[in-house]
């Protein structure tokens, strides 16, 4: 990314030489995003992040029925665990757009989407089916293929978007999700830049766009290029995918070494998925009679950082949707924690986890 922060400053929309290599690099990292992804280079259109990348997905398809059909009954379901980024979108979308409607559709106590539930719900005015492959606070790897399968077949005029962003470091999303209209991507969740990303919106897709302006992204998304940050999603993707398996099974065991360790050594602790439709990094624990945000800060003390749910802008820790959605009591999802694994997780990392959480635990119901 570095030369390209400083040395090539070129806009890549312009034509000089210095364009040129602002560019050529530009179009370089498109190339090897749509190759990791399944995708043709014409079906990346680079965003700032995941948040982008979902609300271009959502306020894009139905901003194009909406052009289409003003004021048509218009419906966008979406799962009910879905990141907020896709959630609040289709809720806002409903509030602005006349005729547009949104449903939540159910998961089990483990958190998979309820396919039965899914479709119950489709019909000819759903426009849009927004169904995450991984989630975020749990893990859990959703159906993709069967949710397709269903809007096919169910509601074949709807479009289908996945938010990959949790996913796309573990699972190689071209498998995962096959046949979806549109894919969203976060750098920063592959050990990228933060702040880029990418909405794959496969060809003959109806997308207004969000942003409009310059024209750029074949006017799917105007505004100067972040070539640095296109240059860096692309390497991390590409770094990512080198070495997915591998990494899967190490980081899957270090997780289930640490799972495991505390589900032995702390009472009244509760897994909230099932472990083999998870995420390798994924470890999700209910601690019985514990604050969550109480522990978050006594871990953290001990220099042990994990994540109390899904932290809001304020930092504030709000209640889970997603257990919520799965039915654990409010008193168990209180004590909620999720480790997160990664790249640089080590075996040591794990036993000082072990070493202190036991302890943390003990403190708070004490
Ligand atoms: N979707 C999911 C599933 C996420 O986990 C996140 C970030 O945590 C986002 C969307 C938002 O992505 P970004 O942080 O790149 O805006």
């Amino acid at each position: 990314m570095a030369p390209f922060a400083a040395e090539v400053f070129g806009h890549p929309s312009g034509h000089h030489r210095q364009a040129r290599a602002a560019r050529l690099a530009l179009e370089d990292a498109r190339d090897q995003v749509a190759e990791l992804l399944g995708a043709a280079p014409g079906e990346i259109v680079f965003t700032s992040g995941g948040t982008e990348a979902d609300n271009l997905a959502v306020f894009g398809v139905l901003g194009a029925v909406a052009r289409k059909r003003p004021g048509a009954e218009t419906v966008v379901i979406s799962s009910a665990i879905e990141h907020a980024a896709v959630l609040e979108a289709c809720r806002a979308a409903a509030a602005r757009l006349a005729g547009v409607e949104h449903e939540r559709v159910g998961v089990d106590a483990h958190g998979v989407l309820d396919l039965d539930e899914l479709a119950e719900s489709l019909d000819g005015d759903v426009a849009l089916v927004t169904v995450m492959l991984a989630n975020n606070e749990v893990g859990t790897v959703q159906p993709l293929a069967d949710v397709v399968a269903h809007v096919r077949r169910l509601a074949p005029g709807a479009v289908v978007h996945t938010d990959a962003v949790q996913a796309a470091a573990w699972l190689d999303v071209a498998l995962a999700a096959p046949g979806a209209d549109l894919v969203s991507v976060s750098a920063h969740k592959l050990g990228g830049p933060k702040g880029a990303g990418a909405l794959v919106v496969r060809e003959g897709t109806e997308l207004e766009p969000l942003v409009v302006g310059g024209g750029q992204e074949r006017e799917r998304r105007a505004g100067t290029h972040d070539v640095a940050g296109a240059v860096g999603l692309a390497t991390a993707l590409a770094s990512v995918a080198g070495q997915r398996d591998e990494e899967g099974l190490r980081v899957a065991a270090l997780r289930d070494r640490l799972a495991d360790g505390l589900l032995c050594a702390v009472p009244s602790v509760t897994e909230a998925a099932d472990r083999k439709s998870v995420l390798p990094g994924h470890s999700h624990l209910c601690f019985a009679a514990v604050d969550r945000e109480e522990l978050v800060v006594l871990l953290d003390e001990a220099g042990v950082c994990v994540s109390g749910g899904a932290a809001c802008a304020s930092g504030a820790l709000e209640p889970s949707h997603v257990l919520a959605a799965m039915g654990v009591p409010r008193t168990i999802a209180r004590g909620s924690i999720r480790f997160s694994l990664g790249h640089t997780s080590t075996p040591a990392d794990v036993e000082r986890a072990l070493a202190v959480v036991p302890e943390a635990v003990a403190r708070l119901r004490g």
